[in-house]
């Protein structure tokens, strides 16, 4: 089975901006395959994985794993997804690219694995919504990485390192800005045209 008509979009926002969840609703409505680095990079520090256990300092205070450790987890997990599902409509990549750096790993990667690239959709929501999501989903996930004082630091770092993306595709006409704020059906109801067109 060949993947060289799947189109792959990358899904984009700062934390708390409802990327996995519309992520998880289009995986599940539109047959899509969904890879988010954030959670192959949890499920290697599970496994033991020393790239991983390296990074996971970093991870906990909020920073980014480094762009190298990054790609060769994601590119190590795509082979293997892409293996094993044949008849998959596109493929969604949530938390990649999150730097410059790796925006420019991004051709690299989808031409070795024939996915034919379809832009960058932004998640756009209000910051203090983003605050109070990310408080409301600490208390139920209890994740490392979401204590307060943790969220603020992500917020930061995405500001610094993964903001000056939009203006990356936005200049390779590559941007596509999609409201966030709204029930999960209502955003869902605005990504939903634009991936059907792909
Ligand atoms: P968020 O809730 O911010 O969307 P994720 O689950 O995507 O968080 O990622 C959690 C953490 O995993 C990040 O803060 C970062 O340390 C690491 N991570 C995930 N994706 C990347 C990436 N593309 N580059 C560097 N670090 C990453």
């Amino acid at each position: 089975m060949t993947n060289q008509s799947i189109p792959a979009f990358t899904i984009f926002g700062p934390p708390g901006c409802g990327k996995g969840t519309q992520a998880a609703v289009i995986k599940e409505r539109l047959e899509y395959l969904h890879v988010s680095t954030g959670d192959i990079f949890r499920a290697a520090l599970a496994k033991g994985d020393p790239a991983a256990l390296q990074a996971k300092e970093l991870m906990e205070r909020g920073e980014l794993v480094p762009d190298e450790t990054i790609r060769d987890m994601l590119v190590g997990q795509l082979k293997a997804i892409l293996e094993e599902s044949s008849g998959a409509k596109g493929l969604i990549l949530d938390g990649f690219p999150r730097t410059l750096g790796q925006a420019g790993m991004l051709e690299d990667i989808l031409k070795q694995l024939n996915l034919r690239f379809t832009g960058c959709v932004s998640l756009k929501v209000d910051e203090e919504e983003l605050v109070q999501r990310l408080i409301k989903r600490a208390e139920i996930e209890k994740r490392p990485d979401d204590t307060e004082e943790v969220i603020r630091e992500r917020m930061r770092v995405y500001q610094e390192k993964t903001q000056p993306l939009e203006n990356y595709f936005a200049e390779k006409n590559q941007l596509i800005e999609v409201e966030g704020l709204g029930t999960i059906d209502e955003v869902y109801g605005r990504l939903a045209p634009i991936i059907n067109r792909w």
